[in-house]
């Protein structure tokens, strides 16, 4: 395990990643701005920022109800401990593309993001994006840094279709699509996969804040996450498929999912049967997720977990309160992986939906994007922070 990487539970999920050291050449800290940053995905992209050791948090921005007032006025903070000292005074801006940063997250409401991540993308900022506005257009990047890292060549067509100068759209995935294509990839690359059927129990707080009305949810389950099954279903195809250098190729699989919105805080609970190309015992299954490991240049960045999958033995596990935190919220948990008499083989997952389905899965997405050479530095308002770019 690299000194940088945890492969173990943090109770807040929100550690900052330790000290890890920034791409050659890359100077200083890049300056990062979150749109939406008051919101339940925007919080944790906040507290991951502040201590980050290649970004620093410079701009916040959310809607008409917030701007103009400090940070720690306009948040209603949701996380374990304070808000931290550098975003507190931090002014709340709109959405204007002119921004004091090198490059932005955006965790905006889907009813504005669309629109705004192409404004700031044509203003020339990186958009580092959660929303599912863009998530499948045929030129952006839906991005696992440990499944599709190849994908980011499709960057350079999106600027040259859009007419994009520096700016371009990077996007991650729906917070239930996330843990299982981190799942199915090592099974895609061990043995080919067939047909996926997929039941979810996703916490409430994937809804956004307030989400879903307690009167709703308290001891009950709704059967309906509007939008949802759809996402499943499509998503995993453009992750699990190829960029042939000019469109994303469909990995053609056979996908079925229901969605249901359960009483849980926090983690995404999955049963997935799976039919694989190749006939594999469990014994092998089980090596093939324990040993899924990212190669060096994703272990070199300081949100990634060398081991991403990892694989329980209890019959009782994966559960959501006691292995949500897992790998600091990056880690897909796996457990009960047994024959299935229908397709080959089942098995339960969890996974983090603000970090690995949200915010950490953002982090990890700009970073990968640091390493590469993607992220060049904006002149800033202030003279003094004139910087080179980054070679690509
Ligand atoms: P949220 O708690 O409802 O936060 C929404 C954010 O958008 C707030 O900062 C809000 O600012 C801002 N906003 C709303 N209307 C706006 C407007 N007209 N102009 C500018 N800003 C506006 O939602 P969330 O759960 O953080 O989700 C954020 C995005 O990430 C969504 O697109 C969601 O689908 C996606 N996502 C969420 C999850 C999850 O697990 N929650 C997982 C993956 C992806 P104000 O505070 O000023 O209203």
């Amino acid at each position: 395990m690299s000194a940088h990487s945890s492969e173990n539970g943090d109770k807040s999920g929100m550690a900052p990643p330790a000290e890890s050291p920034m791409p050659a050449g890359a100077g200083k800290k890049w300056r990062a701005g979150v749109l939406g940053a008051t919101g339940l995905v925007g919080q944790r992209l906040v507290k991951l920022l502040c201590g980050h050791p290649w970004f620093e948090l410079t701009e916040v921005a959310a809607s008409e109800r917030s701007s103009g007032k400090n940070y720690s006025e306009a948040a209603r903070w949701h996380l374990d401990g304070p808000i931290p000292e550098a975003a507190r005074g931090l002014v709340v801006k709109g959405l204007d593309p002119s921004l004091d940063c090198d490059f932005v997250f955006s965790a905006l409401d889907s009813s504005v993001a669309g629109a705004a991540e192409e404004e700031f993308a044509r203003a020339g900022y990186p958009v580092v994006s959660n929303s599912k506005n863009h998530r499948m257009d045929p030129d952006v990047p839906l991005l696992i840094p440990e499944v599709n890292a190849s994908h980011l060549d499709a960057i350079r067509t999106q600027q040259k279709n859009r007419g994009y100068d520096g700016g371009f759209i990077v996007t991650n995935p729906n917070c239930s699509t996330a843990g299982l294509v981190l799942v199915l990839k090592p099974l895609a690359d061990a043995f080919g996969l067939e047909k996926v059927f997929v039941v979810t129990m996703q916490a409430v707080s994937g809804a956004g804040y307030p989400g879903v009305a307690s009167m709703d949810i308290h001891a009950n389950v709704i059967p309906f996450i509007s939008g949802e099954e759809e996402k499943m279903e499509c998503e995993p195809q453009k992750l699990l498929g190829k960029w042939d250098g000019a469109r994303f190729i469909d990995a053609g699989l056979g996908l079925s999912a229901h969605c249901n919105r359960v009483p849980v805080l926090e983690g995404h609970l999955e049963c997935i049967s799976v039919s694989l190309k190749k006939i594999a015992c469990l014994k092998e299954v089980r090596e093939a997720l324990r040993n899924f490991e990212v190669d060096a240049e994703l272990a070199s960045l300081p949100s990634a977990v060398r081991h991403p999958v990892h694989v329980l033995e209890a019959d009782d596990r994966p559960q959501p309160r006691r292995d949500v935190h897992a790998g600091n919220g990056m880690a897909a948990v796996v457990g009960r992986v047994r024959e299935c008499p229908l397709l080959d083989i089942k098995l339960t997952l969890l996974s983090h939906n603000l970090v690995r389905g949200a915010a950490g899965a953002a982090l990890l997405n700009a970073e990968l994007l640091a390493a590469r050479g993607f992220l060049n530095r904006r002149v800033s308002s202030d003279a003094s922070q004139y910087a080179e770019p980054v070679p690509h």
